[in-house]
């Protein structure tokens, strides 16, 4: 997979070489690249915002620079990629980034991540890139964020631990937090018993089919505590007759 970041601030994005994404890199899983659109603008200041049209607070992105900072990574794009790159906008504006669309982002060869600031870049910016990538304005939460790079920083982390090898154990995905519409059941690590706590006993019993049902079990029951509206948007057909029981 490819991934660029433009950014005015590049060095927001240096935890991506870090950790699992940095090794990922390194083994040549991923290509990433970090592009600051301030590089394209013409001017003796380097001027990439302006005074918004119709008034009101704040600055706006000027389309420009960001158009040609698209422009440079698409041009050094590999002529032999399949599909038009998408090109992912965070915005608080836009649709809820869910783990279903980080396994959708997952399967792409090329994705672009545009880091608006201030109150945003032009909407003609975004027309225009339609037309060369799919654009996909993605929002981290119900809540406003100063930039788009801690944003960039969630989804890339989210998407690049669902390609093949670069998670040491495939298996540590499969009963994840929002993979199967459940979240996680509890988990617990030696020693058996810390500070007159005890691990549950089911789990030190070795018998494999009594820890699926007791995970199984405190899956339901922490998801209808904590997020009652994962258990109502169930599919019926995923439950048996046990879990009924719960
Ligand atoms: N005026 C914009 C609005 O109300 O929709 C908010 C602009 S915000 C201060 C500046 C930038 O931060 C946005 O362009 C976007 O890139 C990023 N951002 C803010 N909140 C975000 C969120 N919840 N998810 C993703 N990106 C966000």
């Amino acid at each position: 997979m490819r991934i660029d970041v433009l950014s005015i601030f590049p060095e927001y994005l240096e935890p991506l070489r870090l950790s699992l994404i940095g090794k990922a890199v390194t083994d040549g899983l991923l290509q990433l690249t970090v592009t600051d659109p301030r590089a394209f603008a013409t001017d003796r200041h380097r001027t990439v915002d302006d005074t918004p049209y119709g008034g009101g607070a704040g600055m706006v992105m000027k389309p420009e620079p960001w158009a040609q900072a698209l422009e440079s990574v698409l041009g050094a794009q590999d002529d032999a990629a399949a599909s038009r790159p998408v090109l992912v906008v965070p915005s608080p504006a836009g649709e809820v980034f869910t783990q279903e669309i980080a396994y959708e982002l997952a399967a792409e060869e090329h994705l672009v991540f545009a880091c608006g600031r201030y109150e945003g870049i032009d909407e003609r910016f975004l027309e225009w890139a339609g037309r060369e990538v799919r654009v996909r304005p993605l929002s981290l939460g119900d809540y406003v964020l100063n930039g788009g790079e801690v944003a960039v920083l969630a989804m890339t982390e989210a998407v690049t631990r669902l390609i093949p090898g670069v998670i040491g154990n495939p298996e540590s995905l499969a009963e994840e937090s929002h993979t199967g519409g459940l979240l996680e059941y509890p988990v617990y690590t030696k020693p058996a018993a810390w500070r007159e706590r005890e691990v549950p006993e089911t789990l030190l019993s070795g018998h494999h089919g009594r820890i699926a049902r007791w995970r199984r079990v405190q899956q339901l029951a922490r998801t209808a505590r904590r997020r009652p509206d994962m258990v109502l948007a169930l599919d019926p057909a995923t439950l048996d007759r046990a879990d009924l029981a719960v």
